[in-house]
C-alpha cells in the first residue's frame, strides 16, 4: 500500500465517495501491499486477488449507478473459517487443506452485500484451537510488531493482516478469546459481539455453546461499521438473537459522562506484567477525566474460568469434529483399510495436528461415562457461577474495564512445549464466553520492548452499543489506535507452503 492510502475503512470510505479512490485502486494498493509484507507476516493461507478486483470493479460499478455504503469498496479478510463459495476454506488444518466449499457463511453474504472486497483467508490456529498461531498445520503467522513473536491466536492471522496493513477490517471467531487476544497483541480493535449476536451460518464449530464471530479493524468506529454489517438474526442459524440491530455509529457520541466502569481486583492479581498493568490504570485514569465513574466489583469465580473452559470446550470440539471421518469433507487416508474404523482411523491421525487431537482426547474423555458427573457436569456448573459473579457486577456498573491479557506478545516456540502456559494467556478472556457477553479490545499502550498492550471492556449482552462508544470515546482520547508497526521487512524465513494464490 503506497503511505497516501488511507488505513481506516472510515478514511477509505470518506476518500471513495469524494471519488478520489477507486475501489479498483484500493484493491490493487492492498494486494501490492499482500505481496510486499506476506513473506515476513504470513498473515494469509490464500490470497484472493481474482476475486479481490472482481469484486472491487462490482464495488465500483455499484457506485457508479448511485449506491452508497460504508463498506462499499473496503478491502477485507475473513478467518479461513468462514465458507466462501468457490475459495478453499482450510481451518488451519491439513484434514481441510484441499476444501472448497458450495456456499457462502452468512456474515460472508452480509459483507457482500455490503459491498466489500474480499482480499484473503487469515491463517488461523487449527480449528480455532490456539493462542498463537502455532498450531496453523501451515505454519504460524507472525507479529507485525516483531516478527519473531506470536501475532496471538486462534484469530492471529485476521488480526497480524490489519496490524500489517494488508486490509482494513477482518473477520474472526472467539471461542474464549480467540479475537480480542490477537487483537490486544497485534495493537488493533476487535470485538468479540454476544453469543448469538451474529449468525454461525457456514462457519466451521468449535465448542458451539461458546463461538461467536466479530470484528478487527484499526479503530471502534471501523468495527462499529463491521458489526453492524454482520449483525441480526438468521433463520440458518438457531442460536442467533432475534434482537433488533441498533445503529452502532450512532451510538459513538463520545461522551461517557456517568458512565460506571466496574474494576475487578481478580482481573489485577500476580501474574499480571508490570507495564500492562501501568497502561491499564492510565486508561482508567483517562476515562475518569472525560467524565465516567469507576467502582469497585469482585468476579469471585474468575480463577475457575480456565478449568472450566477446557471440560466444556474440549467436550464440545470432540462431538463437533467427528464429522470430519474421511466420508464427507476434505482428507482421506490413501493407506489402505481393511475396515471402516481403520479408514477413519488413518484418516484422522494424518488430518489432525497434535493440538487438536489432545483436545478431542480430553473431550471425549470428560464425556465419558462415569467421567460425565466428575467433569462435564461440575464444569457446567461454574459456568452458572461465573455467570452470576458477572450478572451480581453489573448491579452496580454498566461496563467491566481489565487489561486483555497478562502479558504482551510471546516469542515463537516460548509456550509450545507447556500447554497450560499457552492456556494462560486467555485467562481474563475465557469467562466472558462461558458468560456469552461481548468484549472489546483497544490498544492502549505498549511494553519495554515497545509491543502493544490491549484494554478490555465487557458489557452485560446485547449492551454492544455502549461497549462501543466507550472504547470510540477512549480512542478520541488517544492515540494508542494510531500508531503503525515499523516497516516490515524483507522475508525472515516463516514458512509459506499454503500461500499459493487461488482465484474464485
Ligand atoms: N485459546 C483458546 C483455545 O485454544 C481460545 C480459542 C478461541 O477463542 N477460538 O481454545
Amino acid at each position: 500500500m503506497s503511505s497516501s492510502a488511507p488505513s481506516t475503512i472510515d478514511a477509505a470510505s470518506r476518500a471513495l465517495a469524494a471519488g478520489e479512490l477507486s475501489a479498483t485502486d484500493l484493491a490493487s494498493a492492498m494486494l501490492d501491499r499482500i505481496a510486499a509484507v506476506e513473506p515476513t507476516v504470513h498473515a494469509l493461507l490464500t490470497v484472493t486477488a481474482d476475486r479481490a478486483l472482481a469484486d472491487a470493479r462490482e464495488a465500483d460499478r455499484r457506485r457508479g449507478a448511485g449506491e452508497s455504503g460504508p463498506l462499499l469498496g473496503i478491502p477485507i479478510v475473513l478467518k479461513d473459517l468462514f465458507a466462501t463459495d468457490g475459495i478453499r476454506t482450510t481451518c488451519g488444518s491439513r484434514i481441510l487443506e484441499h476444501y472448497v466449499p458450495p456456499y457462502d457463511a452468512d456474515a460472508v453474504t452480509r459483507l457482500a452485500r455490503a459491498g466489500a472486497v474480499l482480499v484473503g483467508k487469515a491463517n488461523m490456529d487449527e480449528f480455532a484451537m490456539g493462542s498463537s498461531n502455532e498450531n496453523s498445520a501451515f505454519g504460524p503467522s507472525r507479529n507485525p510488531w516483531d516478527p519473531g513473536r506470536v501475532p496471538g491466536g486462534s484469530s492471529g492471522g485476521s488480526a497480524a493482516a490489519v496490524a500489517a496493513g494488508e486490509c482494513l477490517g477482518a473477520l474472526g471467531t472467539d471461542t474464549g478469546g480467540s479475537i480480542r487476544l490477537p487483537a490486544s497483541y497485534c495493537g488493533v480493535t476487535g470485538l468479540k459481539p454476544t453469543y448469538g449476536r451474529v449468525s454461525r451460518y457456514g462457519v466451521t464449530a468449535y465448542a458451539s455453546s461458546l463461538d461467536q464471530v466479530g470484528p478487527f479493524a484499526h479503530t471502534v468506529r471501523d468495527v462499529s461499521v463491521l458489526l453492524g454489517a454482520i449483525a441480526g438474526h438468521d433463520p440458518r442459524d438457531s442460536t442467533s438473537a432475534p434482537q433488533p440491530v441498533p445503529d452502532y455509529v450512532a451510538a459513538l457520541t463520545g461522551d461517557v459522562r456517568g458512565l460506571r466502569f466496574g474494576i475487578p481486583a481478580e482481573y489485577f492479581a500476580d501474574g499480571i506484567a508490570t507495564a500492562v498493568e501501568k497502561s491499564v490504570r492510565e486508561a482508567i485514569e483517562t476515562l475518569r477525566g472525560l467524565g465516567a465513574t469507576v467502582v469497585d466489583v469482585s468476579l469471585p469465580h474468575t480463577s475457575y474460568g480456565i478449568a472450566a473452559y477446557y471440560l466444556i470446550a474440549t467436550a464440545e470440539a470432540s462431538s463437533n469434529l467427528a464429522r470430519y471421518d474421511g466420508v464427507k469433507y476434505g482428507h482421506r487416508a490413501k493407506r489402505g483399510a481393511d475396515e471402516l474404523l481403520e479408514m477413519y482411523r488413518h484418516t484422522r491421525d494424518e488430518g489432525f495436528g497434535a493440538e487438536v487431537k489432545r483436545r478431542i482426547l480430553l473431550g471425549t474423555y470428560a464425556l465419558s461415562a462415569g467421567y460425565y458427573d466428575a467433569y462435564y457436569r461440575k464444569a457446567q456448573k461454574v459456568r452458572t457461577l461465573v455467570r452470576n459473579d458477572f450478572r451480581r457486577a453489573f448491579e452496580t456498573c454498566d461496563l467491566i474495564l481489565t487489561p486483555t491479557s497478562p502479558g504482551t506478545a510471546f516469542r515463537i516456540g516460548e509456550k509450545v512445549a507447556d500447554p497450560l502456559a499457552m492456556y494462560l494467556s486467555d485467562v481474563f478472556t475465557v469467562p466472558t464466553n462461558l458468560a456469552g457477553l461481548p468484549g472489546l479490545s483497544v490498544p492502549c499502550g505498549f511494553d519495554e520492548a515497545g509491543l502493544p498492550i490491549g484494554l478490555q471492556l465487557l458489557a452485560p449482552p446485547f449492551e454492544e452499543a455502549d461497549l462501543l462508544r466507550a472504547g470510540d470515546a477512549y480512542q478520541r482520547a488517544t492515540d494508542f489506535h494510531e500508531r503503525r508497526p515499523a516497516e516490515i521487512g524483507a522475508a525472515s524465513g516463516g514458512r509459506s507452503e499454503a500461500s499459493e494464490q487461488q482465484s474464485a
